[in-house]
């Protein structure tokens, strides 16, 4: 599933591929695709016909493409894509949305094998749509507040990493880039949030960009092959993972084995030696 530093690759190559460009045509080949616009897709296709994009944007897992007063908003779920390409190529049988430009050159196709993405257009979105208001920021904007998160995060009775994947606490960390991060910082995901002194929040916040500004340059991570940028590639982060998906390889760090446990219908990625598991929960 795409985190953060994905959401940011597409973002990027929307914002050279496309901004700027004015749609000509806008073509719904799945319904499903934009379940979440309720107005249909008649309407979909009638607000974005002729219209202009002004940028690319992301809060979290979130993009929204401005256009006017209006945003273009998309998930892309756990399989979508947005690829901009030759306009004459044929279609996959996963392309959902088309749209192609008036200025006849490559075309932009939301593909989604899966189908769990979706697009919709929010009216008066263009600087923040008005369904992912409630979303906090991510650590990578400036609106993030680290005292605010601090204070935040430290009033919550659970555990770190469910705290960390807390959309309404911060938003854009999923599993693969909490795990990496706990590991950095040698906090097993389990320890109490509000048992955190500030200066391990704080450690633990910049390990999380630290791990997104490196997925970042290796293009993300294409766990799945899923994954892929504007132009269909895939990103190679998935080498410098260094607990996810690594269950019996060796810590770096240490060489004990890395451990994998279920946790909320997913799995965490410890080492045993570097991040203990807390006594009772509580630590
Ligand atoms: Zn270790």
């Amino acid at each position: 599933m795409p985190e953060l530093p994905e959401v940011e690759v597409v973002r990027r190559g929307l914002e050279e591929f496309v901004v700027g460009r004015r749609i000509d045509t806008v073509e719904v080949l799945h319904p499903r695709a934009i379940r979440r616009h309720e107005a249909g897709a008649a309407d979909f296709i009638a607000r974005l016909t002729g219209a202009t994009i002004d940028g690319a944007r992301r809060r979290g897992k979130y993009l929204w493409l401005p256009i006017g007063d209006d945003a273009l908003l998309a998930h892309l779920g756990m399989s979508g894509q947005l690829l901009v390409g030759p306009a004459d190529a044929p279609l996959s049988p996963h392309v959902r949305v088309r749209m192609t430009f008036a200025d006849g050159g490559p075309d932009l196709r939301f593909t989604d094998q899966r189908t769990f993405g979706h697009l919709l257009v929010s009216a008066d979105g263009a600087r923040l749509p008005s369904v992912i208001a409630h979303i906090a920021p991510d650590p990578l904007e400036d609106a993030f507040d680290m005292a605010w998160f601090t204070a935040r995060l430290r009033s919550r009775q659970t555990g770190i990493k469910r705290a960390l994947l807390d959309q309404s606490l911060v938003s854009g960390i999923g599993n693969i880039y909490a795990d990496e991060a706990l590991w950095r910082v040698k906090l097993h995901y389990a320890r109490a949030a509000d048992r955190l002194r500030s200066g391990q929040v704080a450690a633990l916040m910049e390990a999380v960009t630290d791990v997104f500004a490196e997925a970042l340059k290796d293009g993300g991570t294409s766990f799945d092959s899923l994954y892929v940028d504007v132009n269909g590639d895939s990103g190679y982060f998935d080498r410098s993972l260094n607990v996810y998906g690594r269950a019996g390889e060796p810590c770096r760090r240490c060489g004990a084995l890395i451990r994998r446990d279920s946790f909320m219908n997913r799995s965490s990625f410890t080492c045993p030696v570097c991040q203990p598991r807390p006594r009772n929960g509580r630590w």
